[in-house]
This record gives structure tokens, sequence and C-alpha cells, in this order.
């Protein structure tokens, strides 16, 4: 009997088959509307746990253009 690995997408909360070639685990489903958001999550949580860090790349990013001038 095959064991059909079913998870269900934190996203969309439907149940899911997750591709086994992804060695990181994998919580959305295919679906590109679910990855985005995902993204969209994950890129606000590392914000969170890193405060300040977008701001001082910002800043580096400002220095950089001004100094080319
Ligand atoms: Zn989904």
């Amino acid at each position: 009997m095959k064991s059909t690995l079913t998870k269900i997408c934190v996203i969309c909360q439907q149940p899911f088959h997750p591709v086994r070639r992804t060695k990181q685990r994998q919580t959305v489903c295919e679906q590109v509307a679910c990855r985005l958001q995902r993204k969209k999550n994950t890129q606000q949580q590392w914000c969170q746990n890193n405060p300040g860090y977008s701001k001082g790349r910002y800043h580096e990013l400002k220095s950089r253009i001004q100094a080319r001038r």
C-alpha cells in the first residue's frame, strides 16, 4: 500500500501532496496565489526578525547612488 503524504496548505487550507524534489519543508500548495502569499508572509516575518536591516540597506544603496553623482 502506498503511503500518500498529504499536507494542508497554510494559505488556502486545502490538502495537497508536497513535491518530493523540494528539500525544504513545503507548507503551501502549488497554486501561484498561495506561493505568493507565503512569500509575502516569510518576507514580513524576516523583516520582523531582522529589524533595521532593510532600512540600513536602503541607506547604503542611497549613499551609493549619491556617491556616483
Ligand atoms: Zn494553497
